[in-house]
């Protein structure tokens, strides 16, 4: 038996055993540190990482619904009188306190002046649209102000740990930058050339497919059919394929035979983002078994979807933009989205293209948003789904027409559900609550009277430092993905009218995200993740602890500011 094979053979093992999923669930999971004294400023008389939630307290919070199974742990819900809104709270173990997400603020912090005068100096603040989030992280909060009276509508307790170091730069703002409707544009002059082709192709995940996978997964059930979709766009020579599929990743060495021959066939921009839905095969074969069949058949499934859009291509006269910042109110996008590994640090933004012909009606439409689909506990339920990406285009489909794209944002540690449970339900209860929030904005959406389709393509290659990575180099043939130790990956430039989308090959953690965005010029500013690649959690360099789960699950401590770097760059040059 070959060395490389001994080595494959070695490393499969070894990463079914490290790549373990994280185990805090969906919390920090950090203890309070030792021998710190308690804030001065308490949540309802409770602090994150020292109080439990016993029955004593819960019946001081009120009216509430839970314990919620959620992961490995307990999320409660309490009412809030005048609100729809709830103050949650996530349990690390059965009764200990360790994130708070509310819109109650603390006492005596109601303004973005008093909270000033209690905890001091931020240690950072994002500034967005209507929104920022004032982060005291190394105090145990972050808070959710409006920026016009800064009245405190948001906050996250949970154990301190200083996030953004001294030295870095204490604000991200973008609130300069265009975001939300804009004025109405009458008398838009069409797009002359341009042709938009969609198709929708299953993956192939079916009952013939069930005995080729790994044994867990046999008996699983198909809640609802995993899919290609593309968006297959022409204008004036160039090309761009946007592939929106509900894969969980796939390594970029799997997909490239793939784009050769598409390229070949006269394809050469195509990008396949994948969703990375949880309840999905591993198509990167990361705990341990990797599913040959299913993957031929998703590449299968995937370049039938481009060759498909293409030959579908039509006209298109109009390209209606739109993004906005959903609301923070609770220091999350309330029942969408929340960060557990940085409670309250939430990229809200939904972005929006809808593609019209010359009758004005919607032939698609293409749906940004930040968010791991990991609504449904697949395991619990032994199920496969696209999770809430499934309902959400399902929903947009039928309000507008046409076929929906999902492109996933920066997701990475950890941007994930806010369901009420992860029931089969709950997919459908936030597939749908973001949908609503789409179709609310299509219908403001104007069109972009800048008519260019642009492709820059931008190769970067990567030392890998985690052993993991290293493992998995091996057991993908070592010299047959790696280029002198290093793996070869991509970022890549699209502007398509006014949007502007940069790719990146993982999983982005939201704060390198507003930093990137908010040097991108165009609007909507998307960043479109696990794009051609799955290189795992993308990690900035200044808070990269190899203890901690994401960056276990990422290339290194270099990825972060590579990333960063080579992104900032293709914003420059895409605002030429
Ligand atoms: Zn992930």
């Amino acid at each position: 038996m070959s060395c490389s094979r001994t080595l494959a053979l070695i490393a499969a093992s070894t990463i079914g055993l490290i790549m373990t999923a994280p185990t805090a669930g969906q919390t920090t999971g950090r203890k309070y540190p030792e021998g710190m004294a308690p804030p001065p400023v308490k949540w309802k008389g409770l602090v994150a990482g020292i109080d439990n939630l016993d029955d004593a307290v819960k019946a001081r919070l009120g009216e509430h619904t839970g314990p919620l199974d959620w992961y490995s742990s307990r999320k409660h819900e309490f009412k809030v009188p005048g609100s729809d809104l709830t103050d949650n709270i996530h349990m690390r173990g059965d009764t200990m306190i360790d994130t708070i997400e509310a819109v109650t603020p603390p006492e005596g912090c109601e303004t973005v002046a008093a909270v000033r005068a209690k905890l001091g100096e931020p240690e950072h603040v994002t500034i967005l649209s209507k929104q920022r989030i004032i982060s005291y992280a190394g105090k145990g909060f972050r808070f959710v102000a409006n920026n016009a009276d800064g009245k405190i509508v948001g906050v996250a307790c949970f154990p301190p740990k200083r996030h953004v170091p001294e030295g870095e730069p204490k604000v991200c703002d973008s609130s300069k930058q265009k975001q939300g409707p804009l004025p109405p544009v009458s008398n838009a002059k069409p797009w002359e050339g341009l042709k938009v082709g969609f198709s929708v192709v299953p993956l192939g995940l079916d009952e013939k497919m069930l005995p080729t996978l790994k044994a867990s997964e046999r008996e699983y059930k198909i809640h609802d059919v995993l899919q290609a979709r593309c968006c297959y766009l022409s204008y004036q020579g160039t090309s761009v394929a946007l592939v929106g599929a509900d894969i969980f990743g796939m390594l970029g060495v799997d997909l490239a035979k793939l784009r050769a021959k598409l390229a070949e066939e006269g394809h050469p921009n195509v990008v396949v983002a994948m969703s990375h839905t949880h309840a999905a095969p591993d198509t990167i074969g990361v705990y341990g078994f990797y599913p040959k069949e299913y993957v031929q058949s998703v590449k299968q499934a995937l370049y039938q979807s481009v060759k498909d859009a293409a030959k579908a291509a039509k006209p298109v006269a109009q390209v209606k933009v739109v993004s906005v910042d959903l609301p923070l109110d609770g220091a999350r996008v309330a029942e969408i989205s929340r960060n557990c590994r940085n409670p309250g640090l939430v990229n809200p933004q939904l972005a929006v293209l809808t593609f019209h012909g010359a009758d004005g009606k919607v032939l698609g439409t293409i749906v940004h948003y930040a968010c791991h689909p990991e609504t449904l506990d697949a395991e619990k339920h032994k199920m496969f789904s696209a999770d809430y990406v499934g309902p959400l285009r399902d929903y947009v489909d039928k309000a507008l027409g046409g076929t929906t794209v999902f492109l996933n944002g920066a997701l990475g540690g950890m941007v994930s559900g806010d369901s009420p449970g992860r029931r089969p339900v709950d997919i459908k209860l936030l597939g749908e609550k973001l949908a609503k929030y789409v179709v609310e904005y299509a219908e403001k959406a104007q069109p972009t009277t800048e008519h260019t389709l642009r492709f820059v393509h931008r190769p970067i290659q990567i030392c890998p430092t985690n052993i993991k990575f290293k493992a998995m180099a091996a057991l993908k043939g070592g010299k047959a993905w790696l280029t002198d130790g290093r793996i070869p990956t991509e970022l890549n430039y699209i502007r398509i009218g006014s949007a502007e989308l940069i790719t990146i090959p993982g999983e982005l953690l939201p704060e390198i995200g507003f930093d990137i965005q908010a040097r991108m010029t165009g609007y909507p500013r998307m960043i479109v993740c696990l794009a051609n690649d799955e290189l795992g959690y993308i990690v900035p360099g200044y808070d990269f602890n190899e203890k901690d789960y994401e960056e276990g699950m990422s290339v290194g401590a270099a990825m972060g500011p590579m990333i960063r770097l080579a992104a900032y760059q293709l914003a420059e040059q895409g605002a030429k």
